[in-house]
């Protein structure tokens, strides 16, 4: 089985995502966009041409041979033969990616979606598409990143050993040279800063960007974030939204973490005992490694979910995700 995937977005994660997978076997890249074009290649789009196109001309429109400049890129590159896309989007306004689903829904493709969201709110907009997916024909999985995401899923292991959950702290460290790499990563991270909600921070100039980390070192601290690992959690019933906290330092000028990724999960045991699991990601793994591992992860599990006829929304704290080799 080789899978035919695209990539909607070619920022930080985009790029590295189209990376990672040309290393992998089950999976090929066939298409990918971003705000001013996209480039399709049946037969499989070379990852290094793909984003020099996009770093030197500033879009992948510009790639030659498979490149098309426009102003409808995602739908353009809405592909029947495509299995399954990677939304690797900005969610700037807070409601695009929902809007992006239903443009899915609405072009009557089908197939695998995959998203990386973060923020509660966006994660509910999806659930509350569920129904239209499954009519539509199309397997979404949400939250399917590190955090939501990998650490979300580890958590749902965690839960296991434990007759209830008490609480679940999720806690990162990003490091990475330039905000420039992840611009909308780093604008949604603003967005959650106590004064700064998303439609301030889409607003921002770079100069004002820029200006705040001149002001904090560079460094974004943030704590209590609205983070989708709490429904996705309380949704399969491992416990109350209330006992999942999400916090976390990015540190933009340094590609070395300020702290290490961690879940720590505190429960009961049926015995009676209370004690705490924890998953620690290694401080080599960067950002990129721990968003579209996962991503593709899922978009594999989702594609096995699709075959069977079982479509609709699931997060990654319900499934499993599969290797990509
Ligand atoms: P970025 O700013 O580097 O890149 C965004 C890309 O999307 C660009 O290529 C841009 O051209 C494209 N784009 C924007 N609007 C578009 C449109 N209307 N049509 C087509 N293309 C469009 O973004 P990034 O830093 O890579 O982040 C992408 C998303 O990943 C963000 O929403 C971020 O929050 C999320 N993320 C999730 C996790 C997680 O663990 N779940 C971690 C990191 C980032």
């Amino acid at each position: 089985m080789r899978l035919k995937v695209g990539i909607l977005g070619f920022g930080g994660l985009g790029q590295a995502a189209a990376k990672l997978l040309s290393t992998k076997q089950e999976m090929q890249l066939v298409v990918a966009a971003d705000k001013e074009g996209f480039a399709y290649n049946a037969d499989g789009l070379n990852a290094l041409e793909a984003i020099a196109a996009y770093q030197e001309h500033g879009s992948l429109g510009h790639l030659k041979n498979f490149g098309k400049l426009s102003q409808n890129s995602i739908a353009e590159a809405i592909a029947p033969d495509v299995d399954g896309y990677f939304l690797a989007l900005p969610n700037l306004p807070n409601t695009f990616m929902a809007s992006v689903a239903k443009q899915f829904i609405a072009s009557g493709w089908q197939g695998v979606l995959v998203d990386a969201i973060k923020r509660t709110s966006a994660v509910e907009q999806m659930i509350a598409l569920s129904s239209e997916l499954e009519t539509a024909g199309i397997t979404y999985m949400s939250g399917c990143g590190a955090t939501p995401g990998l650490l979300t899923a580890a958590a749902a292991i965690a839960a296991q050993s434990f007759a209830e959950v008490h609480k679940v702290e999720i806690t990162f460290g990003v490091g990475i040279a330039n905000w420039n790499a992840y611009r909308a990563t780093i604008r949604e991270d603003i967005a959650h800063m106590s004064g700064y909600n998303v439609d301030l921070a889409q607003a921002m100039s770079d100069a004002e960007v820029e200006a705040l980390l001149e002001k904090t070192n560079g460094l974004i601290c943030l704590e209590n974030m609205e983070h989708a690992d709490d429904i996705m959690l309380e949704r399969v019933g491992i416990c109350d939204r209330d006992r999942v906290t999400v916090g976390g330092v990015v540190d933009t000028r340094n590609p070395k973490k300020p702290l290490s990724t961690n879940m720590k999960l505190t429960g009961r045991t049926f015995e009676g005992k209370t004690s705490t699991h924890t998953f620690t990601l290694g401080d080599e793994t960067s950002m990129a490694a721990n968003v579209c591992g996962p991503a593709f992860g899922y978009l594999k599990a989702g594609k096995q979910f699709h075959q069977r006829g079982i479509y609709g929304l699931m997060t990654a704290a319900e499934v499993m995700p599969a290797f990509v080799r």
